[in-house]
């Protein structure tokens, strides 16, 4: 029999919902709901400097409004700090983790001094100047209280898989993975204890997700998730990275560009019914001229 379908809708309160939250969240619940399976919602709240407890409160409510229900209580991620500890111990426990006290600054004067700064899908490629501190010599700094994150030893971490990673991209097969193109990701931040990549893994597989949806933006990040999952022993689930909700303008929408959040349309007064027409490109909202998503089929 096959398994029941679970899809997740996992935002991060840091501002108010736009219409491509909606179009992710309208997704995932529709595919939920037409299988007579579950669709959850998770509150990715560990960065304590972005995320805000307003946002979440005003998160359920436009949700709510625009008629959306999730199966049992949301999962607030912050609420869980020592499980994605005990993740992380699990990785260190192989030898695959090392503290890294670098700031920014010096990982750019060390990425110069060697000539070229290679980027990943996060940024800058860690040169690997923590890599091969001697253990004393951490063990001595992390006792003096100095600040450090950890970083996954990649080359290390991909020499223990057996085989090479992929994925089932709903309506493109099976793609592969590459997620040395990450370095020596952080795992673990110098100011939050997990980091966005080891979080959502860790809560796919706790949540028995099958079907993650979310936008195309975050298809890169999923290599780097294939990984932790092999590593940890966790399941795959199958994948679908939807196109981006684009803005009149042609760019996407984003709440650093003042896209126009779900509050502003109801109290524009959009009915419910309405915005989730917009969220679902089926008609062109105030910002959303240039739907590219046909993506729903729904
Ligand atoms: N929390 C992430 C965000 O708001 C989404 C994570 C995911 O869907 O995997 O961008």
């Amino acid at each position: 029999m096959a398994a029941t379908t679970v899809t997740r809708f996992a935002p991060s309160p840091t501002g108010r919902l736009h219409l491509g939250h909606a179009h992710s969240a309208l997704l995932g619940w529709q595919a939920a709901r037409q299988a007579g399976g579950r669709f959850l919602l998770r509150i990715e709240d560990i960065d304590p400097l972005r995320c805000r407890p307003a946002f979440t409160d005003a998160i359920l409510e436009d949700l709510a409004w625009l008629g959306l229900d999730w199966d049992g209580e949301p999962r607030i991620q912050s609420r869980h700090l020592p499980e994605y500890r005990a993740a992380l111990e699990r990785l260190e426990g192989m030898g695959l983790l090392y503290p890294c006290f670098c700031t920014r600054a010096e990982i750019a004067r060390e990425a110069a001094a060697i000539g070229h700064a290679p980027h990943g899908p996060d940024g800058m490629l860690y040169p690997g100047t923590c890599r091969h501190r001697p253990p004393a010599g951490r063990a001595t700094r992390i006792a003096a209280g100095e600040p450090y994150a950890l970083r996954l030893d990649m080359t290390a971490a991909l020499a223990r898989l057996p085989v090479p990673l992929d994925f089932e991209e709903e309506g493109r097969g099976r793609l592969s993975c590459d997620p040395a193109r990450f370095g020596d990701v952080v795992l673990a931040r110098k100011d939050t204890p997990a980091s966005y990549h080891l979080c959502v893994t860790h809560d796919d597989a706790l949540q028995g997700v099958t079907l993650v949806i979310r936008a195309e933006d975050l298809l890169p990040a999923t290599d780097l998730h294939r990984l932790l999952q092999a590593l940890l022993g966790w399941p795959a689930p199958r994948y679908r990275h939807h196109p981006l909700l684009l803005g009149a303008d042609g760019k996407r929408l984003s709440k650093r560009d003042k896209a126009p959040t779900l509050a502003a349309l109801r109290e524009a007064g959009h009915s419910p019914a309405v915005v989730r027409a917009m969220a679902l490109g089926a008609i062109a909202g105030p910002a959303t001229g240039a739907v590219r998503s046909a993506a729903s089929g729904l």
